[in-house]
């Protein structure tokens, strides 16, 4: 049997759904990102939302405007090297904090440790799924002039204190790439409370071209725009919104069935000595990956059996402030570092079949018997 790490769950719906699109010849940024922004809008329960074709994008429109250019922003190493590159390309300085060994979510303490008068961005990432405590950051953000960015690429629909993430911090970034929650095939999303802020993304996405200007000279002289703003190409097209419209109509069966297979996976690896499981709270965590640490020097001998068995496996993620190309920011984080050597997360996506997560259970309690 191959049972891949993860793997989007689209078909039909999908399909039937980017067909009229084609056929009105309207593939690009178009009246359907709008109605797959109303979406997110009224599942998220916020105040803006901004569509990008990426998540990484997002991040890095997200840090372009709360200007973070020569600033300090705050970011776990154990995060995707995207949200690294991101700050990178707003000009920003990356300095990389620890994660827990608990929940490998951000160490607030070692936040609090590493703010300086340069520090503009804190940047947690909500591991796997499960929310940071975005109450305790708020209240070491308050006063400082400090704005939260949120890596949400792996909380889509999880909540903090009953509050979706995306509706509760300054702003939040989601992805929507083949691999997470809900996909458009590749894509992003900016949710945020602050109405400059969803100003500048929504001229920044698409070149720097005012939309105000844009709807004044929109009946009269429709060949007219006005680039007010610094911008790239990162909006979002019509063909990606139409997959991420369906997918949200799926969403509550989708967060269904992914708490039961991590529920499934805690109760068949909790006796299970060598394997230390992740601290889970599946009421309010939407669980994007299964992460666990592996002790006793047998995590390698472990990627490569399942590996044999067909079974994927992944580190999620290889350390940042150990990366080449971000050398620059190296600081010692002594807790991310060993959990580097025990981590490894396992398959853990929508589509998965019940042969499969069997399947996946019997390898792995059959390595450690
Ligand atoms: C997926 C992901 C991103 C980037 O999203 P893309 O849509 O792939 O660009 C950023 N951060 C984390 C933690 C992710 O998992």
């Amino acid at each position: 049997m191959n049972v891949p790490l993860a793997k989007p769950c689209v078909g039909n719906d999908e399909f039937q759904a980017i067909k009229p699109i084609i056929d009105s010849g309207w593939l690009g940024m178009g009246a359907v990102v709008g109605q797959f922004e109303d979406g997110i809008k009224k599942y998220i329960g916020c105040r803006h939302v901004q569509a990008v074709n990426t998540g990484t994008s997002a991040i890095h429109l997200a840090l372009e405007a709360v200007e973070v250019k020569n600033k300090e922003v705050i970011v776990p190493s154990m995060t995707y090297a995207a949200t690294v590159q991101a700050i990178i390309a707003a000009g920003g300085i990356p300095v990389f904090v620890e994660c827990r060994k608990d929940d490998l979510n951000i160490d607030i303490e070692d936040v609090e440790r590493k703010i300086t008068a340069n520090t503009k961005v804190i940047l947690p990432v909500h591991y796997t799924g499960k929310p940071v405590e975005m109450d305790k950051l708020q209240e070491i953000a308050d006063g400082k002039g400090i704005i939260i960015v949120e890596d949400a690429a792996h909380a889509f629909g999880s909540e903090h204190k009953n509050n979706k993430i995306g509706s509760i911090g300054h702003v939040t970034c989601f992805s929507f790439d083949p691999i997470k929650t809900i996909s458009c095939g590749e894509g992003g999303a900016i949710c945020t409370t602050i109405d400059e802020v969803a100003d500048r993304i929504s001229s920044m996405k698409n070149l720097g071209i005012s939309k105000n200007t844009w709807n004044r000279y929109k009946s009269d002289r429709p060949w007219l725009y006005e680039v007010i703003d610094k911008g790239y190409r990162y909006h979002m097209s019509n063909i990606n919104a139409a997959i991420g419209i369906e997918q949200l109509k799926k969403i509550a069966d989708f967060i269904t069935r992914r708490r039961n297979i991590a529920l499934k996976y805690d109760n068949s690896y909790k006796s299970i000595n060598q394997i230390s499981l992740l601290k889970h709270d599946f009421t309010q965590t939407v669980p994007f990956c299964y992460t666990m640490l592996i002790r006793d020097n047998m995590r390698n001998e472990f990627m490569y059996s399942m590996k044999n068995a067909g079974i994927g496996v992944s580190i999620l993620y290889p350390p940042n402030h150990l990366q080449p190309y971000f050398k620059d920011y190296y600081t010692s984080l002594p807790t991310t570092e060993n959990i580097f050597d025990e981590m490894v997360s396992i398959p853990l996506f929508t589509g998965m079949t019940n042969e499969q997560i069997d399947y996946v259970i019997e390898n792995v309690v059959a390595f450690f018997k």
